[in-house]
């Protein structure tokens, strides 16, 4: 989907400004919206002597959009000769340092340097340790916007639902994939070694379904480890999805509260950044621990569409970063905990004054409804973490290496997680198995 008219058939997406509302811990804001005259202002107003740096930056971060995306952006890195050949301009552009030491170089003000690195947390990606490549993620918001789907990503999902089935697409809902069925070219049982093809699924309900080729959405780790008989695997393969690194994880809350006529000082995009960053990156992603302090993602769909609520009511979720579930953390004991603190605190400073009492819905999910009911390996929320490490050709190939005729799309393949990169994700795996059935 575009975006354009023909999209409009199906699902209403309308631009949000601004994109988003970053607060910092001590009340100050940025609103950011892509404008350079009004991002220039907002640095005036907090760090002015930070504007030749963005100047800089803008220029910098520029020339990674140009060629990291616009020239690369759908280039599906099957081979190291394909990511070979990138690698000296990504080191010529300083695209391999890590974000924050990348708009460090450019921003002397904490504050801006956590404006200008904090989006890929959006995917999953700690900004001390994501390539400053992600730098690009300004640009792409930059030249196309942020936009919301009216009625919410379900109404996005119903859209892409209909185009589906008016292509000609059946889809089977609420049937559990739990074998991936795999033999040799001619049929019969295969082993570790030799040729090795995809034939089809089996379900939870002992339902087998033939097909001529299998394309797995589900999390990459489960998909190896869970859905492939280990004798048809490779140890190779089983080693490197074990030492993947996950993303992290996330604890949504969602809430529903009386507007009570007030009015909020919010915005329909809010970062609300705790008192501590690389600090609390440290603890999520590296030293997995729960911190009494937090950052949120506050979203508010019904300041931009009222019907997302009942009349004289907000619908709201807020979104915490959290270790994955390779902490250890049991949540059945700190998920309440948690969830009170986050509203407490968001009554309290005054993001939304009375809340507490204002409250009509509350509900949540933690870490483990990522693990289980998502099936996502130790909980994460956006496939194997997006480092240096484990992009480009080093991230999961959307064609199997080991199997012939099974493919991999969405957030654990190439390029990675967000709903606009596994719309990528789906094209890039489309042309491999056009060009593998010779369609093209
Ligand atoms: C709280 C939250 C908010 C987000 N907000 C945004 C946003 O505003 N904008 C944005 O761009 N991105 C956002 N993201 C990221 C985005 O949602 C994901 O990157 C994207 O949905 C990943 O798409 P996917 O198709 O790879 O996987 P998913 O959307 O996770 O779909 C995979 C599906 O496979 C199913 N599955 C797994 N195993 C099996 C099995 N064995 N059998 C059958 N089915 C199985 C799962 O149940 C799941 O439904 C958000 C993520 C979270 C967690």
């Amino acid at each position: 989907m575009s975006g354009g008219p023909a999209t409009s058939r199906y699902v209403k997406i309308v631009p949000i400004l601004p994109f988003y509302r970053i607060y910092f811990d001590d009340g100050a804001y940025f609103d950011y919206d892509g404008d350079p005259a009004r991002t220039r202002e907002q640095i005036s107003r907090l760090a002015p002597q930070d504007l030749e740096g963005y100047e800089r930056f803008h220029r910098d971060a520029k020339a990674i959009f140009d060629r990291g995306f616009l020239q690369l952006g759908y280039t599906h890195f099957g081979d190291v000769g394909s990511m070979l050949r990138v690698v000296p301009e990504l080191l010529r552009l300083d695209a391999v340092r890590s974000l924050f030491s990348f708009t460090s170089k450019y921003f002397q003000s904490d504050k801006l340097r956590q404006v200008f690195s904090f989006e890929p947390l959006l995917v999953g990606g700690n900004p001390t340790s994501v390539p400053a490549i992600y730098a690009m993620i300004h640009f792409v918001e930059k030249t196309w916007g942020i936009h919301f789907a009216m009625g919410g990503t379900g109404a996005l999902m119903q859209a892409m639902v209909r185009k589906y089935q008016e292509l000609g697409g059946t889809i089977r809902y609420n049937s559990e994939v739990r074998k991936i069925n795999v033999t040799a070219p001619d049929g019969r049982p295969a082993g570790r070694l030799g040729r090795r093809v995809a034939r089809g699924v089996s379900l939870a309900d002992g339902t087998t379904l033939e097909a001529d080729l299998v394309v797995s959405n589900g999390d990459y780790a489960k998909t190896h480890l869970d859905l492939i008989d280990p004798g048809v695997r490779l140890i190779q393969s089983d080693t490197r999805v074990k030492l993947m690194r996950q993303s992290m994880s996330v604890v949504v809350i969602y809430f529903g509260f009386r507007a009570d006529g007030l009015a909020l000082d919010l915005r329909h995009h809010n970062i609300i950044l705790g008192p501590r960053y690389e600090d609390l990156l440290g603890d999520i992603f590296n030293r997995k621990i729960l911190s009494p302090d937090f950052s949120q993602y506050l979203h508010l769909p019904s300041l931009t569409d009222p019907s997302m609520a009942p009349t004289g009511h907000h619908a709201a979720y807020t979104l915490i970063p959290v270790p994955n579930n390779a902490s250890g953390i049991d949540w059945t004991k700190e998920g309440d905990a948690l969830v009170d603190r986050v509203l407490a605190m968001l009554d309290e400073r005054g993001y939304i004054p009375g809340l507490r009492q204002r409250l009509v819905h509350k509900s949540f999910v933690t870490p483990d409804y990522f693990d289980t009911t998502l099936n996502s390996y130790l909980g994460n929320a956006f496939g194997p973490e997006p480092v240096l490490t484990q992009s480009a050709f080093f991230r999961p190939h959307n064609r199997s290496e080991d199997i012939e005729r099974l493919y991999a799309v969405g957030a654990g393949a190439q390029p990675g997680g967000g709903t606009p990169s596994v719309m990528m994700s789906a094209k890039m795996t489309a042309r491999l198995i056009a060009e593998d059935l010779h369609l093209n």
